[in-house]
């Protein structure tokens, strides 16, 4: 985990990151005593359960179990990889970082990053100062894109041909795998040797958060097909977690307190060329959870657009998308206006354009005057959803009626926000001819079988369920403990444990045993058991006399110990009766002696069984 970097490294950034501060940037905490609280950014939560603990360092949400020191947080928040967080947060405290520190992974991104910027600069130079490029920008004028524009979303061209792009990064020392890795050639059907993906097509360099070139979209500027080609997913990209232009509309994001989310590069483009900086683009036909999550980070309101035709099936099939509940922790859901079911939620709205018209046909042919007008006009997207389940059944027949009535009451259910009755559910019952308290009963009932399976852990407190609550103990007090870890660190072993967590965290609490524990984050290599360790970090338990306590797991350490041998031993006598070794009468002898002594330790094993550690 530690990624290249020393650990006293680490720990020196980290002691100088201010974590309310740090975290303070996204989320808004208040004190609670030692923590702070404030609502998770991580899932959807109506009390908060995120706490921050500035002394040690170090974060963690009671409801979704995600956790970690200063490091953690930025990846997570930034989706940033360790070494990208560590540089970051080393240049925010201040700490220069020595350039070699690197793990071979990282070195691997890095140079993949570094093709990625590269193939940049030269499909731009093949755009603005070749002759190729000629062709690419005349379209550019016929499609009204200003060459400022053009220069801030670093467009490019990709040249007629099959090696141009090979040949110049043969001469920049990129090698063909790594090209490959990135997307940008493909290895030749026939025969040996590669070929460049994107040929005679204008290109759009696809950003990271930071500003950093991850993806292309190529689109044909004549009758070509396909009319997008889009690099494939690899170690740089994965589609649906990345918004186009994100890097670019982030600040004014956060200034505007919304985002426009519209479907293709142009429409984007042309958006901020009219003063609409706040607009990102999906980058496909829906927009997924983890964008959303994205975007809530940054602001309350995300509006996006559809052609007046398509508005009733397209906001069925997006609230369907955004209602499921999603993984990774998301589980979100919209109530009744269109917002997220907490309370500083995203709302979520639909602007209508006319039929036939996307961002880009309708800012050219109205101007920004009127889409500014269409944005002002936009409405809750489940309010479209709920109209469409009504318009699409026949509301004359019995059967229509029930069925329309099935499918809002399936809307309403999905929203877990039952403090305001809302004009959508009421006007909803009235066009169904129906008391809307009766719509509401049904949307209740199913609302509580959809619930239950979704958030099995959360009341409960627990990081996880599976997680054995001795073991927990035992770790909360080592972890909480410093006469703890001295006296038992080094007779425990990872035997001792069986949740795989627990193990990796009693592993590195061994390797560095004179350290506090904060400072394990950056020796655990996941996830999950830097989650644990923040849990038990923040956790505050009091241990007014943990002597006997210690005393107690030393003597159930040592039955272990004893119990393991005699298994042994049994094992040994078994194979020298088979093999009648004349070893026989020692080893029994021996077997004798061993449970004996253990006999004589589990009667000093006063203490209630429940506190037992697992029998090994
Ligand atoms: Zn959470």
């Amino acid at each position: 985990m530690a990624g290249g970097f020393s650990p006293q490294l680490l720990e020196e950034i980290r002691s100088r990151v201010d974590l309310v501060d740090l975290v303070g940037q996204f989320v808004n905490l208040k004190r609670a005593g030692e923590n702070w609280k404030a609502l998770c950014p991580f899932h959807a939560e109506k009390t908060p359960s995120f706490m921050v603990n500035p002394k040690k360092g170090i974060f963690h949400c009671f409801g979704c179990g995600v956790g970690g020191d200063a490091f953690g947080f930025l990846m997570r928040q930034d989706r940033l990889a360790f070494p990208e967080a560590v540089r970051a947060l080393a240049e925010r405290a201040g700490v220069a970082l020595p350039a070699e520190r690197r793990s071979d992974a990282d070195g691997q991104r890095e140079t993949l990053l570094k093709t990625m910027a590269l193939a940049a600069e030269f499909y731009q130079d093949a755009l603005w100062n070749r002759p190729e490029g000629e062709g690419a920008r005349r379209y550019l004028e016929k499609r009204g894109i200003a060459g400022e524009m053009a220069r801030r979303f670093a467009l490019g061209y990709a040249p007629e041909g099959w090696d141009h792009l090979l040949a110049f990064m043969k001469g920049r020392a990129i090698s063909e795998e790594q090209l490959v890795q990135v997307g940008l050639v493909l290895p030749r059907q026939a025969g040996s040797g590669f070929y460049d993906r994107f040929r005679g097509r204008l290109l759009f360099p696809i950003r990271d958060i930071q500003g950093r070139v991850v993806a292309f979209g190529g689109r044909a500027m004549g009758t070509e097909e396909p009319k997008y080609l889009n690099s494939p997913e690899t170690p740089l990209y994965v589609k649906g977690q990345t918004l186009y232009a994100l890097d670019l509309a982030k600040p004014q994001i956060r200034e505007k307190n919304r985002a426009l989310i519209v479907e293709g590069y142009v429409d984007c483009l042309m958006a901020h060329q009219h003063g609409f900086t706040e607009a990102v683009a999906a980058l496909g036909t829906a927009f997924t959870p983890a964008q959303l999550a994205l975007l809530r980070r940054l602001c309350d309101e995300v509006i996006t657009f559809f052609d007046a035709d398509a508005a009733g099936q397209k906001a069925t099939q997006r609230a369907e998308e955004l209602l499921e509940p999603a993984g990774e922790g998301l589980a979100w859901a919209l109530n009744r206006t269109g917002s997220f079911r907490d309370a500083a939620g995203l709302r979520l709205k639909v602007a209508l354009l006319p039929a036939g018209h996307d961002p880009d046909t309708f800012l050219r042919s109205d101007g920004a005057q009127a889409f500014a007008e269409r944005i002002d006009a936009a409405r809750s997207l489940l309010a479209y959803a709920v109209d469409a389940a009504l318009a699409e059944e026949n509301a004359a027949s019995t059967r229509g009626r029930a069925t329309a009535f099935a499918r809002v009451a399936l809307i309403l259910s999905k929203v877990t926000s039952a403090a305001e009755a809302t004009e959508l559910a009421r006007a909803a019952a009235l066009r169904l001819g129906v008391d809307p308290t009766q719509l509401w009963i049904e949307a209740q009932r199913l609302q509580g079988a959809l619930l239950k399976p979704a958030h099995p852990s959360q009341a409960s407190g627990s990081p996880s369920p599976t997680v054995p609550a001795v073991e927990r103990d035992l770790l909360a007090l080592l972890v909480q403990n410093a006469d703890a870890r001295a006296a038992l660190l080094p007779v425990l072993d990872e035997e001792d444990l069986t949740h795989p967590a627990f193990r990796a965290i009693l592993a590195a609490m061994k390797t560095v045993p004179a350290e506090s524990p904060e400072v394990l984050m950056s020796h655990l290599p996941g996830e999950a058991e830097r989650g644990l360790l923040a849990a038990l970090l923040v956790e505050e338990r009091v241990w007014p006399e943990p002597g006997p306590l210690i005393a107690e797991y030393l003597k159930r350490s040592e039955i272990r110990r004893r119990t393991r041998e005699i298994r042994l031993v049994t094992q040994d006598i078994a194979q020298a009766q088979a093999a009648g070794d004349p070893a026989l009468p020692r080893l029994e002898a021996q077997l004798r002696d061993l449970q004996r002594q253990a006999q004589e330790l589990r009667e000093l094993a006063t203490t209630e069984s429940r506190r037992s550690m697992t029998d090994g």
